[in-house]
Formats: structure tokens, C-alpha cells, sequence
């Protein structure tokens, strides 16, 4: 028999011999395969403009020899990614992707149209260990890390899916991307390259709850990435009831690494505020994350908080969410309330595979 090259082999599973998922598979790793098929090294080209394509399925790469579809269907996982589910948002085209991974696992993905061009939000996790109060993901519990090429397929097979280009990404589905730090970098790198999804590294975003060391890391892997921070209370005390993540690093720490990204990047940082009822929108604490933000080159996306059962938290009201945004605007804090895109479709964070797990729990 013969030998299987190695990179044809999953990374990230420890004595697990699925085979490589085929959107792990890199221009070299094509190449050196192909070389031990005794195909020529210009296959390569082809597989991955199929792939960018959002075609992971051998059979339907009609420029390919049959017995070249074979034996990539025979070395990679080419069903990787499997939908499951889609939901429309009837109000704004926005669409709700529900993906199964080959071991089962699930993970969700987001399309969104903005007037600036087409988003995907994509899922770095099945499932998260942060642990976070309010957060339908991690309610879920955790499965595993992505691989890079699981969360590239996110975005090909969605843009086929829509026959569009995906001109945007945030990294703000379910999981937390820093803890897949390595991955995610790779995955990032492939959706900038021009020969894959071409997508610019200034039309990206990564949102960490806020791992400080990685966020150093970041500052100087990727300084044209938008880094969107979860900040979500102005002092430590209160943050501390929200996020685990604050035990281990305070807020002081993470504005300092805050200002390595901002020394290093000449973007805007972004920070992340949802608001909950009695809990973080009063005018106390506007005034408060005022006095800690300011003179930082940031913007703030109050987003109006996702109704999560069982977390004791409350969306805040309209009207003191205009009344937090004012006081930040009066501070010269630029400020925004995040649109809410595909309401109607439980399209926020984890909430839909939490749906899911919960309906095949009761079964
Ligand atoms: N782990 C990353 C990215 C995933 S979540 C992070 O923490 O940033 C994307 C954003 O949605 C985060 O800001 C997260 O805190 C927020 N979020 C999670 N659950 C929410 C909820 N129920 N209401 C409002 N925002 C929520």
C-alpha cells in the first residue's frame, strides 16, 4: 500500500487518525501530494480555485482526471463540513448557518449585508471554556478547537452557497478565538492570501474576551486585524460577575495590552459593551468606562444584550441605552449601538446550536 503523505493527516487530533480535512491543505502540501500520486504539481492550482470556490467534494471538480478525484477523496476529508440548517432572516438577508463537522460537532456561521459589502461571521470553537455569564455558547459546553481550514470553509462554502463575495470577516462566533491562537492565525493568513479567499487583513476582525498574553502576540502577528475587545463592565469588580476571564487578568492589564496592539496597529480598537439590565447600564458606570477609555484610539459597539434563560441577565431598555451612549458621546468616546441583524432568526452567538443540543438532549 501506499504510504499516505504526512501532511494528509489532521492536525490537532492526538491519536486520532481521521484523515486532513482537505481545506487544511495548503499549496505545498498539494503539491508535494500530487508529486507521490505522479500528478503534476499544477492540480494544485486547480484543487484550491475548486476549493476557494467553495467545492470540497472531488467528484465536482470537472477539470480533474477521475482517478485524481479518487484518490483525493481517499487521502482527505472532503465533506469536512456538512450544512445542516440554514435560516433566513426575513427582515434583513441575513442567513444563519448551522455546520457539522466529520466527529459530530457543530458549529454556526453568519452572513450579514451591510451597505459597506458582505460579512461572514465565523465560529473558531465548537463550543467555548470561558465560561462567560451571559453567553449562550458556553452554556452549550465544549467539543474542540477548529482547524484552520474548518473555519476557511465557513466562508467558501458560504459564499457559494450565496454566489457572492465575502468581502468581510469577524471572528466572533461561537468560541474563543485567542485559545486557538495558532490555528486561527493560519486561517486568517489563507483568507487574506490572494490566491485564496483574497479578503484584505483590513476587513477583519478578531473579538477576544481578552487574553492578555495573546493579545501581545497579536499586536505583532497581525497589526492590520481589527481587534474588538469584550470590556463589558468599567471596573474589575463587576466584570469579575460577568467574565471568569477577569480573575486572571485585570482591567489595567488588559488596557495595557490594549495599548501594544494600538502602538503596534494603526487601527481603532474596538470595544465590546453589552448591556444588561440593572447590571452595567447605569450612568455610573458610562461615566466610569468614560474616564477609563479615554485618550485610548477605540470605539465603543454598545451591543443591546441577547436574552440568554437561565443567566439571571435582562437586555437593557432602549431608553437607557440611548442614555449610556450620550454620556460616552458627551466624553468624545466615538460610540455606536450595534444593528441587530437577523433577530428574528436567533442569529446572536451560539444561541441556535445551544437550541439544538438542547432539543437532541430532550430526545
Ligand atoms: N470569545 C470572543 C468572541 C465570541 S462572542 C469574545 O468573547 O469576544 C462575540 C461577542 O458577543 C462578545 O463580545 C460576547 O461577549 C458577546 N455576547 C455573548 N453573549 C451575549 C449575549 N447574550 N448578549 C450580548 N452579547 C453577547
Amino acid at each position: 500500500m501506499k504510504e499516505q503523505a504526512e501532511s494528509a493527516y489532521r492536525p490537532g487530533y492526538e491519536g486520532n487518525h481521521m484523515k486532513a480535512y482537505i481545506y487544511d491543505a495548503d499549496k505545498a502540501s498539494l503539491v508535494a501530494w500530487l508529486k507521490q500520486e505522479q500528478q503534476p504539481a499544477y492540480r494544485a492550482d486547480q484543487i484550491l480555485a475548486w476549493l476557494n470556490q467553495g467545492v470540497q467534494n472531488p467528484a465536482e471538480m470537472t477539470n480533474l482526471p477521475k482517478t485524481l478525484k479518487i484518490a483525493l477523496a481517499n487521502a482527505y476529508d472532503t465533506q469536512g463540513l456538512t450544512l445542516l440548517q440554514r435560516q433566513d432572516s426575513a427582515e434583513d438577508g441575513t442567513s444563519k448557518y448551522i455546520f457539522q463537522l466529520t466527529d459530530g460537532n457543530i458549529v454556526e456561521s453568519v452572513f450579514m449585508i451591510y451597505k459597506t459589502g458582505t460579512s461572514v461571521c465565523v465560529s473558531s470553537q465548537a463550543g467555548c471554556q470561558m465560561g462567560c455569564r451571559f453567553c449562550a455558547s458556553t452554556k452549550a459546553g465544549f467539543g474542540r478547537n477548529l482547524t484552520a481550514g474548518e473555519m476557511l470553509a465557513q466562508l467558501a462554502l458560504i459564499g457559494r452557497d450565496k454566489a457572492c463575495r465575502i468581502d468581510k470577516l469577524v471572528v466572533m462566533g461561537i468560541g474563543e478565538p485567542f485559545e486557538n491562537y495558532d490555528q486561527l492565525i493560519s486561517f486568517l493568513n489563507q483568507a487574506k492570501a490572494t490566491d485564496r479567499l483574497g479578503i484584505g487583513a483590513r476587513h477583519m476582525t478578531v473579538s477576544t474576551c481578552g487574553l492578555v498574553p495573546q493579545m501581545l502576540q497579536f499586536a505583532e502577528d497581525a497589526p492590520q486585524v481589527t481587534l474588538a475587545v469584550s470590556l463589558h463592565a468599567p471596573n474589575d469588580r463587576l466584570r469579575r460577575q460577568l467574565m471568569p476571564v477577569a480573575q486572571r487578568w485585570s482591567i489595567d492589564e488588559l488596557l495595557g495590552a490594549c495599548r501594544s496592539y494600538l502602538e503596534n496597529s494603526n487601527r481603532r480598537l474596538t470595544f465590546e459593551y453589552a448591556l444588561f439590565k440593572g447590571v452595567n447600564d447605569g450612568a455610573e458606570q458610562a461615566l466610569e468606562l468614560a474616564r477609563r477609555i479615554s485618550g485610548l484610539r477605540c470605539h465603543v459597539n454598545l451591543i443591546p444584550a441577547n436574552p440568554v434563560p437561565g443567566t439571571g441577565l435582562y437586555p437593557s431598555t432602549p431608553d437607557r441605552i440611548r442614555a449610556f451612549q450620550d454620556i460616552l458621546t458627551q466624553h468624545h468616546i466615538p460610540c455606536t449601538v450595534r444593528r441587530e441583524l437577523g433577530r428574528d432568526i436567533t442569529a446572536a452567538c451560539g444561541q441556535l446550536r445551544r437550541r439544538l443540543e438542547e432539543h437532541e438532549q430532550s430526545h
